[in-house]
């Protein structure tokens, strides 16, 4: 399922949580489209010439690229690259980038025909704290107008555990979210990342850290109200219903390869992986002179293997014993050892194929898979 990926380094302001890599200066714009446009031309082989199954329009701020741009985009990919007659082409949005002339636009003049919408959260209380660029009066229109333009797969964002959302809060959100018949969800519990403004203000005092059992409280409230409607858990952080799983995602957690375009972006080729810079005008400068700015590095067995286990636990499907086999007798001896402990205090199931997180395992997914992680000591 070899995937698309174009990272657009723009935001309108920054959102206090976010580590993500973006500028909030628009000015080179214009000059980062047709940057992105020459990283596509010298990046065209590094999939071999695979039929893409997935496009996604990620970042910072995709909805920021007006329709002109984007038609530039598509029909650069077009020229260069082979897509599947069904790829599932997504678009990052925010909600006070969706007006109704923006999904008419993009319905009519893109064959974008998903939109993954970073809502957060329905309350203004919420989204001012994050910071967020929309209020809960945005959030709730975009859906509809969504809707109405004729977009019918829709994935939105929402934040559990933030200061300013209480139960109640978070309860309405995720009944909004299913009332609004939003196909797929996925739902992060708010985490403060190094370098952000919620980091500083951590640190000095002025905002609370995440208060980890109302985060284990909310996503259980998750997990109990998405099942009772019918939504798949098939990610630690994503719910759908049956067949409607995001494709590009899933891309990332079989260890499909797929393509990073964009200042930050990532490719992975099944072997290596590499990133390309992420500074804006280091970005452009490179590209101007015709090299794409990345680094590089071939993942080692154990490299390869510690993704497997994180990606794979984190997913309903779990972790393939056959796959852990394949990695060789001291990862396949270690992961047995180490798995016991798990699979007696029950936050760990198997069955004759497969190793999978139990519903208590899942709020304790990334402790879990460090503890089966492979490290130097073990060698
Ligand atoms: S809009 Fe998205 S990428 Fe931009 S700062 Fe906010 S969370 Fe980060």
């Amino acid at each position: 399922m070899p995937g698309l990926y174009l990272h657009i380094p723009f935001c309108k302001q920054a959102c206090h949580y976010c580590n993500f890599h973006f500028s909030t200066t628009l000015r080179s714009k214009p000059a980062m489209v047709a940057a992105i446009l020459r990283e596509l031309e010298l990046q065209k082989d590094y999939l071999g010439g695979a039929e893409l199954t997935s496009v996604y329009f990620g970042g910072g701020t995709p909805s920021l690229l007006d329709i002109g741009e984007m038609e530039q985009i598509f029909e650069k990919i077009h020229a260069l690259y082979r897509i599947a007659p069904d790829a599932e082409i997504t678009l990052e949005a925010n909600p006070d980038d969706l007006t109704k002339e923006k999904l008419r636009d993009l319905r009519d003049y893109t064959p974008v025909n998903r939109l993954s919408i970073g809502i957060q959260s329905f309350f203004d209380d919420d989204l001012r704290w994050m910071n967020r660029a929309h209020n809960a009066a945005h959030a709730r229109h975009c859906l509809r107008d969504a809707a109405a333009a004729g977009f019918r797969d829709m994935t939105i964002d929402l934040i559990y555990g933030a200061p300013t959302t209480s139960d109640a809060q978070w309860a309405e959100n995720v009944r909004i979210a299913m009332e609004e018949g939003i196909p797929h969800l996925s739902c992060y519990c708010l985490t403060v990342e190094e370098g952000t403004a919620l980091a500083h203000f951590v640190h000095k005092g002025s905002a609370l850290p995440v208060d980890e059992e109302k985060a284990a409280r909310q996503f259980e409230y998750l997990q109990n109200q998405t099942e009772q409607r019918g939504y798949e858990h098939y990610e630690i952080s994503n719910f759908a219903w049956p067949g409607r799983h995001a494709r590009h995602n899933s891309s990332y957690w079989s260890g499909s390869p797929y393509l990073g375009v964009g200042p930050s972006a990532h490719s992975f080729d099944g072997r290596s992986r590499q990133w390309n810079v992420a500074h804006n005008a280091r970005y452009l400068a490179a590209l101007e002179a015709g090299q794409v700015p990345f680094e590089r590095e071939v993942l080692t067995p154990a490299q390869r293997y510690n993704e497997y286990v994180m990606t794979g636990l984190r997913t309903m499907w779990g972790c393939e014993k056959a796959s852990i086999e394949a990695f060789g007798v001291p990862f396949a001896d270690f992961f047995r050892e180490e798995v016991e402990l798990f699979l007696q205090n029950g936050t760990v199931e198997q069955d004759e194929t497969h190793v999978r997180l139990t519903r208590a395992g899942k709020l304790l997914a990334d402790r879990i898979a460090a503890d089966l992680f492979w490290t130097d000591t073990e060698a």
